[in-house]
């Protein structure tokens, strides 16, 4: 698998809000402008057939409007599948009603997106991916999802936004390489982990490799003057190969 972190900062950071490309076709999350943004890195849109949502906060969901709007004006049919969060389309037609009223039908009805929807614990065959999905804690956000994606023996962990919970462990154990939720520079809160926490788990799990993600300016700064052999503060595109 090769996968690219294609943001991994903060909404206040000038780095691309947490969005990762695995393939060249499966993209997780698409925070605002990260259609432009894969373009302009000269990724093929046209290639992502399925796009995996951790949770609804704007930074991690905004910009389907604008993938679905590009996909109509483009006419491409390209089949594309959106695994997402119970109440996502509520959320996308609501974010339609704003800004580009009595568009989403005619959007839907001449594009071939599918959304999928999911509450809980799951798991999703996509072609040669098994994609499981677990429950992450971040603040009152109901619900979050971590992501662990595997293909031919191998597999990459997605925290999500997340404060420092159990699932955190059974994603990195689980997993080759986990991409984690390093927002704050010392202690994570109930919504965020921190880099304490991010050398807590590098620690217990020293043979593991760990990517920091959602930082923060002073997140990053921190981790970067304290190195920690086994955690990988990702400059932009950042490209892991397993
Ligand atoms: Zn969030």
């Amino acid at each position: 698998m090769k996968i690219n972190v294609v943001g991994s900062g903060s909404i206040g950071s000038e780095y691309m809000s947490a969005s990762y490309v695995i393939d060249d076709h499966i993209l997780i999350d698409v925070p605002n402008g990260i259609i432009k943004y894969l373009k302009r890195l000269g990724y093929d849109i046209l290639k992502i057939d399925t796009i995996l949502i951790t949770h609804l906060h704007g930074d991690h969901f905004f910009d389907l409007p604008f993938l679905m709007l590009g996909k109509y004006f483009n006419h491409d049919k390209t089949p594309i599948k959106v695994i997402c969060p119970y109440g996502t389309v509520k959320k996308l037609k609501y974010l339609f009603r704003l800004g580009f009223p009595y568009d989403f039908r005619k959007v839907m009805n001449s594009t071939n997106i599918e959304f999928i929807e999911h509450k809980g614990r799951s798991t999703i065959q996509v072609g040669d991916y098994l994609i499981e999905s677990r429950r992450v804690r971040h603040g009152k956000i109901k619900p979050a999802f971590g992501y662990i994606v595997h293909k031919d023996g191998k597999s990459v962990g997605f925290s999500g936004d997340s404060m420092y919970c159990p699932m955190i462990d059974k994603i990195v154990e689980n997993s080759d390489i986990s991409i984690l939720d390093m927002s704050l520079k010392a202690e994570g809160n109930r919504s965020h982990m921190g880099y304490l926490d991010i050398k807590e788990i590098c620690n217990k799990y020293q043979e593991k490799m760990i990517v920091a993600t959602h930082m923060h300016n002073s997140a990053r700064e921190v981790a970067v003057n304290n190195p920690i052999k086994n955690l990988i503060i990702p400059e932009e595109n950042y490209e892991i190969n397993l």
